[in-house]
């Protein structure tokens, strides 16, 4: 449920888009989101990041113990790395590919959908498009 340190990420999901706590001093991100910086104790706000990054860790939920998901197993939980910063990772789902085929390090975008049994939207990821895995695997050409 939103409240006054999520409100401004539920919103943007809302919109469709994805937004991330931020240091208004040192612009380090952070999530979940804080009042304060860890690091330099600065002042936080939300901005829109890409909701492009990286599966940095996930599992396969078999068992259908969580309601609005019961019907959807097996699934992949993942915690997913964005790339604006080494270390900021969301908690997500991960969907459009079969939970065998998940692998860390795999190329994932943002998307949202309904949060089964609410009136939030929720961010999920799917694999990138091919050509931006392509580019993301060969950097140097
Ligand atoms: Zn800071």
């Amino acid at each position: 449920m939103p409240d006054p340190d999520t409100r401004a990420f539920w919103e943007a999901t809302a919109d469709g888009r994805l937004a991330v706590c931020r240091c208004q001093s040192c612009g380090k991100w952070m999530h979940p989101p804080l009042e304060r910086c860890r690091e330099c104790g600065g002042t936080t706000a939300f901005e829109y990041v890409t909701g492009s990054g990286v599966v940095y860790s996930f599992i396969v939920q078999r068992q259908p113990l969580v309601a609005g998901y019961v019907d959807q197993t097996p699934y992949v939980v993942a915690l997913v790395e964005l790339d604006e910063q080494p270390g900021l990772r969301l908690p997500t789902r991960i969907v459009g590919v079969d939970p065998p085929d998940v692998t860390c390090g795999m190329r994932v975008e943002a998307e949202f959908v309904d949060l089964p049994g609410g009136d939030f939207k929720v961010p999920v990821f799917r694999p990138a498009a091919a050509r931006h895995a392509l580019t993301t695997l060969r950097p140097d050409q």
